[in-house]
């Protein structure tokens, strides 16, 4: 989940739509994974998708969605509605919208037919319906079910009809729909980057890149915010591999030089990784001492494979008494300053780097909320040190949203704080 944005498209691109038909695909509890899978595929070769509908199973929506696809995009998709029931009406709306007639296939009828054989179960007379197919159409095989999918060239469009079930579509889009569709957006070459970035908010790194992107038409910008990270993603399309890489290196290289150490990595790391690497890569080791994070730091960072190379110790240092017991935090300087101070903060930080002796020491005490908090500290509150072999540096935060929120924010500072120190180190 996050906030995602397209910034700008590949006007270059051959676009596609996808229209997912199923009534259950409009409860709660059912995810589209038909039209994500589609959607992975159709970039991979170089399809840009860019609309998709769900529509239950209903004639008169279903025809509505499907002119508005046919007027818009030049290769329209659905899913679903191809089984044997009455309340299957892909095929009757698409033959009705498209002016072609249903017609009985005998060689898929004698194919249905023989599968139930296979079985020894007679074949219910519903079944029959799923030979029905509209004339000028290609027949794409279905070797996992009974519904065939079709490919229907149509005056300006490409209608292509396939089954809901995944274990039916992905192989069948796989040897029928990839050949085509390949001949379709012909050799085109894609190149991507991405940055990972943490410390700017989403609407202040668009700020900074927009007149960056907004000058590269050509290539594709997305901006994909999580809570406490921004990721940038750049796709650019070309006849050949060089020219793609030429197209998107030339944006990636002056939004690096605007976004800087604010980037974390320009691979798919996460985080936690990218620090685990620089921790093993300087032979570092680190210790934590956690108050309002509950030890969700010491959870990231061990979640790491290998992690056990660096990670010594966690000590979750959530009441005063702990504070004092384990981390050496003064009495006095808690009752002076408040559990949530920059004092304890660096004393959480530099006790639990001595006691350990580790190369890095990393203190967390805040107000996770949403209770707790008061006009001089609010809800969100979070001091944050870490400790180095020669220095420690200090981060107060006010973080928003819920608990969970504040936390993991307050997590992926500290690790960001950590990544920072290491690079002095
Ligand atoms: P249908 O072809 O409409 O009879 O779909 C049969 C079954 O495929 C449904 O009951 C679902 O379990 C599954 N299905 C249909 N559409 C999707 C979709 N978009 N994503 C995932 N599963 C689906
Ligand atoms: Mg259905």
């Amino acid at each position: 989940p996050g906030h995602y944005r397209q910034a700008s498209s590949l006007t270059s691109m051959l676009s596609a739509e996808i229209i997912a038909i199923g009534s259950e695909l409009l409860t709660p509890n059912f995810v589209d994974t038909n039209s994500m899978y589609l959607t992975r595929q159709l970039n991979e070769l170089g399809i840009s998708v860019v609309m998709k509908t769900i529509v239950g199973d209903d004639e008169i929506y279903l025809e509505q969605a499907l002119r508005g696809s046919l007027e818009r995009t030049p290769i329209v998709i659905t899913v679903g509605g191809l089984g044997p029931t009455e309340d299957d009406v892909t095929r009757k709306v698409v033959a009705r919208v498209l002016h072609r007639q249903l017609v009985l296939d005998d060689a898929i009828l004698a194919a249905i037919e023989k599968r139930f054989k296979a079985r020894s179960i007679d074949m219910p007379k519903n079944n029959a319906r799923q030979a029905l197919i509209l004339t000028g159409s290609t027949v794409l095989e279905n070797k996992n079910g009974t519904a065939p999918g079709l490919w229907i060239g149509a005056d300006r469009n490409h209608v292509v009809l396939l089954p809901g079930p995944p274990s039916e579509l992905m192989p069948m889009f796989e040897e029928t729909c990839i050949p085509k569709l390949h001949k379709l957006a012909g050799d085109i070459a894609l190149s991507r980057r991405i940055f990972r970035t943490t410390g700017l908010a989403e609407s202040s790194l668009d700020a900074r890149i927009a007149p960056i992107y907004q000058k590269h038409k050509n290539v594709q910008t997305t901006v994909l915010a999580k809570p406490g990270q921004v990721d940038v993603r750049l796709t650019a399309a070309g006849k050949t591999v060089a020219e793609a890489d030429r197209a998107v290196q030339e944006l990636a290289g002056e939004i690096e030089m605007e976004l800087r150490d604010y980037i974390f990595t320009n691979t798919e790391q996460s985080l936690e990784e990218v620090v685990g690497a620089s921790l093993t890569a300087k032979q570092a080791t680190i210790a934590v001492a956690e108050s309002c994070t509950g030890g969700m730091l010491a959870e990231r960072l061990t979640a790491v494979d290998g992690s056990s190379r660096y990670f010594m110790s966690g000590l979750i240092t959530y009441s005063n008494e702990s504070k004092i017991s384990l981390a050496d935090i003064p009495p006095l300087l808690l009752e002076m300053q408040g559990a949530v101070s920059e004092e304890v903060a660096r004393g959480l930080a530099e006790g639990v780097r001595e006691k350990v002796g580790t190369t890095i020491g990393v203190g967390i005490t805040g107000i996770a909320g949403p209770s707790g908090g008061s006009p001089e500290k609010p809800v969100g509150t979070v001091h944050i040190a870490v400790a180095g072999p020669a220095l420690t540096k200090h981060q107060a935060s006010l973080f928003y949203g819920s608990r969970d929120r504040v936390r993991w924010q307050a997590a992926q500072a500290a690790l960001n704080m950590t990544r920072r120190l290491l690079m002095e180190i």
